[in-house]
């Protein structure tokens, strides 16, 4: 078990795919891009499946999440997926995704048995998302969405970030089209992790305020919290349910005492939080030809180590030098 020092465990894998992405959300990326990974750094789509099943096999892991960059554009998704699906014990596999592509690959990914996937949307508004992803995409979003609620990935769930002043206008409207399309929406607050540097907590749309606002519109009650977990969101059930909403206070109501997630990233390095500092090179020892059980050790030994917090409000906190595209969101 990846078990760390403060007993929590590890069951939830977060594998980015690729640093890359086709848009640049001003919450992660400058406009023009970043210096993406060189191709040999990647791991390749047999190193990703051979660290993917040690965590299954071995190590306990029971979830696995594909993320980015923009993991649709990773070439080999679709085999990536069907080989994780064909481990036993079989995993739950997930996606995060901008949804951009999705329209095309909903169907042979819900094929290589994917079994959810979330899909980002900020905004429904044509010019916002320009304004704020820099790309003139939206309507790919939502026909992705739609191909991904046709093919049967069900619950499709919606990933939002706030930002003042650009569509933080849009609690109401986003929540009010996902309930019309059976979609479960989550609010994320905003979090420092952006590659420019630009968080500033005084911008940052807190989950009180996204609360207060959806309260103003919505009639929401605490879903039954022990259904919690250790997932991130706190669950509203909407007009008395089934339909839910979530907020996801990442910066000022954290769940760090309840975390279940690992990643990997797109260049081999094991993370034990968001915003560790310190990563475990798995990439070099299994380029260097170590086994499986080296490999499962080193990774154990990463996970150790996890600290008790993320620190955000601590004085001495430090931004990690890689940004979410680097890491996987
Ligand atoms: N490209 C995919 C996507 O758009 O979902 C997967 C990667 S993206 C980094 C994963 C999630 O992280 C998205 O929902 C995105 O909105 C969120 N995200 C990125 N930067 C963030 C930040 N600074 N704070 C909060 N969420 C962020």
């Amino acid at each position: 078990m990846l078990r760390d020092s403060f007993g929590r465990v590890a069951t939830d894998l977060r594998v980015s795919l690729t640093d890359r992405c086709n848009l640049r959300c001003s919450y992660c990326m400058p406009p023009e891009g970043l210096d993406w990974l060189p191709k040999p750094e990647l791991l390749t789509a047999e190193e990703i499946v051979r660290l993917v099943a040690i965590g299954v096999e071995r190590l306990g892991i029971t979830e696995v999440r594909y993320t980015g960059g923009e993991p649709l554009l990773r070439r080999e998704l679709v085999d990536i997926v069907a080989r994780t699906t064909a481990l036993a014990p079989r995993p739950q596999v997930s996606l995060t995704t901008n949804g951009i592509g999705l329209a095309r690959l909903a169907g042979p990914l819900a094929a290589a048995g994917l079994d959810r996937v979330n899909v980002s949307l900020d905004t429904l508004d044509r010019e916002t998302f320009v304004k704020l992803a820099h790309r003139d995409r939206l309507a790919d979003v939502l026909a992705g969405l739609a191909a991904a609620e046709a093919a049967g990935l069900r619950p499709v769930k919606i990933n939002a970030v706030l930002m003042r002043g650009v569509n933080d206008h849009e609690a109401v409207p986003l929540l009010r089209y996902c309930l019309d399309k059976g979609y479960e929406l989550r609010f994320i607050e905003q979090m420092p992790l952006d590659a420019q540097h630009g968080w500033r907590r005084e911008n940052m749309i807190t989950a009180d305020e996204i609360l207060a606002t959806l309260q103003a519109s919505f009639d929401l009650t605490d879903a039954d919290p022990a259904e919690r977990g250790s997932a991130p969101a706190e669950l509203f059930l909407v007009g008395g349910g089934p339909a839910r909403v979530g907020v996801i206070g990442s910066v000022t109501r954290p769940f760090c005492g309840a975390c279940d997630r690992v990643r990997l990233t797109a260049d081999g390095q094991i993370r034990n939080c968001l915003f560790a500092t310190d990563e475990s090179d798995l990439r070099a020892a299994m380029r260097s030809g170590v086994s499986d059980d080296e490999l499962a050790e080193r990774w154990l030994a990463a996970v150790r180590i996890k600290k008790a917090g993320h620190g955000i409000d601590d004085p001495a906190f430090l931004q990690p030098s890689r940004p979410m595209s680097a890491i996987g969101g």
